[in-house]
């Protein structure tokens, strides 16, 4: 993290908002209430590890808001969690939620733990009684705020948590809503895992395909043939390289903490993640070329800079070195407010992580839903689907006379899966998400860039959930 930045990441986020509101009509006290931290718990509890010692673990919980019960908002493990991190994340959370029309408040959790330094046993242990300690202060449940992966975590942490919360509170039949992000087995929903990089892919897609925009930066329409970097090959990092590549984008270059990897007929996000797992580092992929420094990555000759891995990235420093046109946030808050200045100056189109970040949470509110309605999506439309298009096409091809190819009757007479529900969905949230910000963006010339669009339309949907609640007449 460059010691040039001027403002922590809770005032950056602090800072982007107050740039919004004043292209909003609220009152001001009713501003400074969307903007606070409702409830902040921070904790302290003993683990013993399996050394025998016994470790004190520093953990937090934030819920930035309750306009929208229940809260929602991953948990990170990392050694640079701190509170004004946490508060950050769960403010991003509240404004991404609205975004995408997602009946959420924000929230995040984080344990200040470096996770390649412990055991899996001593991971489980704590993510066991971090669970304990959240139920144990009521800052967890389905109806009350509901964790997710994030940074550091995974399916594995989510089924510690469901598992723990399941056995304090037996009998409870929606239990399995207090985490998303869980495996199948227990409760998860198909497309969760690649649900991030996905909605990364779309939004990003959508914007490539608006004639005005890509005008403006002198790129070509469409996604096909761009040229991506990739910062990051954690799961939103793989998922989106990969999304990006079968639809035609070319990642050229991809890194990680000790280097990155370059070759400009694009790289494979699978054969690198398999090089790195075998190896235990990106550096020396057969057919790409070593880049030492990481960091200079991000300043490669690209049309997409992708950063998805953590905040602040990129600074007033760094930014005058990038060529990126467009930069897509994966990552929740990757550019210093500094950053975000020079970009709107110089022309380059930043897509916002509130926004384009959110598939995460959109799959997440479909997992939520599976598990409060205690069926998987799809079960009781799926085959009559498929009866009703076997008619149809039996109809057609006796009216006409002519036979469809198989392949095509495969398509024509598939009835929806969960997972093809899931990515409709997901779809369909990224499209309508894209086109509300661009049309606020579009109606006020005065607001210099789509982040701060973004934020107006959340802004504008919380303060309305507020002013329905009867709290602010
Ligand atoms: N941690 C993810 C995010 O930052 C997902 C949150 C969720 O699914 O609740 O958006």
């Amino acid at each position: 993290m460059s010691t040039t930045n001027t403002y922590s990441f809770f005032e950056s986020v602090e800072k982007s908002f107050d740039k919004a509101a004043k292209f909003t009509k609220w009152d001001k006290g009713l501003l400074e209430q969307i903007k606070a931290c409702n409830s902040v718990y921070s904790m302290n509890f003993p683990v013993k590890m399996d050394d025998g010692r016994i470790e004190v673990i520093e953990a937090f919980r934030v819920q930035h808001s309750q306009h929208k019960t229940p809260c929602k908002g991953g948990i990170r493990f990392s050694e640079f969690v701190n509170d004004d991190e946490v508060k950050a994340l769960a403010s991003l959370m509240t404004y991404k939620c609205a975004i995408v029309n997602v009946p959420f408040g924000g929230a995040k959790g984080g344990i200040k733990i470096n996770p390649r330094n412990h055991s899996a046993y001593e991971l489980e242990k704590i993510t066991r009684r971090y669970t304990a300690e959240l139920v144990r202060k009521n800052f967890i449940g389905p109806g009350i705020d509901v964790p997710a992966p994030d940074y550091g975590t995974g399916e594995r942490e989510m089924a510690w948590i469901v598992d723990t919360y399941q056995s304090l509170n037996p009998g409870n039949i929606d239990a399995a809503g207090c985490v998303t992000g869980k495996p199948i087995s227990q409760g998860g929903v198909h497309g969760r895992k690649e649900a991030t990089g996905l909605g990364v892919f779309y939004g990003t897609r959508e914007v490539c395909n608006m004639p005005d925009i890509m005008k403006k930066l002198g790129l070509a329409l469409g996604i096909e043939g761009k040229r991506v970097v990739v910062q990051g090959m954690g799961n939103v990092g793989y998922h989106c390289s990969k999304f990006f590549r079968e639809h035609g984008a070319k990642v050229i270059a991809i890194a990680e903490f000790e280097g990155a990897v370059f070759n400009e007929n694009g790289l494979n996000e699978e054969d690198i993640f398999q090089h790195r797992k075998r190896t235990g580092s990106i550096l020396n992929f057969a057919g790409a070329t070593n880049i030492e420094n990481s960091s200079s990555a991000l300043e490669l000759e690209c049309d997409i800079l992708v950063p998805a891995a953590l905040e602040n990235v990129i600074n007033g420093v760094n930014a005058p070195n990038i060529k990126a046109k467009i930069i897509a946030e994966a990552a929740n808050g990757p550019l210093t407010p500094e950053a975000d200045e020079y970009f709107v100056e110089n022309g380059v189109l930043v897509i916002p992580d509130m926004y384009l970040n959110a598939g995460g949470v959109t799959v997440s509110y479909f997992e939520w839903l599976k598990n409060l309605s205690h069926m998987r999506f799809g079960r009781m439309e799926k085959r009559f689907q498929e009866n009703m298009n076997k008619h149809i096409l039996n109809q057609i091809e006796s009216t006409s006379g002519k036979k469809v190819g198989e392949r095509d009757k495969d398509f024509i007479l598939h009835g929806a899966d969960e997972i093809d529900l899931v990515y409709s969905g997901l779809e369909e949230t990224m499209i309508s998400a894209t086109k509300e910000i661009m049309d606020i963006w579009k109606d006020n010339p005065q607001i210099p860039d789509m982040r701060t669009a973004a934020y107006v339309n959340a802004i504008n949907k919380v303060a309305l959930s507020y002013i329905e609640l009867g709290i602010f007449p």
